[in-house]
């Protein structure tokens, strides 16, 4: 199975958390303790198993995830 590495701007993210929905892996999750300077929690990456489906840099309103494939 394609491996990826996945990206998060944080400055972009609205911590909507449709990324972490989308997720089929649960790579992504809503920061605890970071705060952007718009006042959202962003998403985080939590877990190396990213398969590389893009879904979460697809789904992304803000266009802040970017999605490498490392293998
Ligand atoms: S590319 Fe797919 S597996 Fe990787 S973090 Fe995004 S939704 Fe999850
Ligand atoms: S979908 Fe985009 S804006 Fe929403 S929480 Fe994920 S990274 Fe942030």
């Amino acid at each position: 199975m394609a491996k990826g590495k996945v990206s998060i701007n944080e400055f972009y993210c609205k911590g909507c958390e449709l990324c972490v929905s989308v997720c089929p892996k649960n790579v992504l999750k809503l920061s605890e303790t970071k705060i952007n300077e718009a006042g959202y929690n962003p998403a985080e990456v939590v877990s190396d198993d990213c398969i590389a489906c893009t879904s979460c840099a697809k789904m992304c309103p803000e266009v802040a995830i970017t999605v490498e494939k490392i293998g």
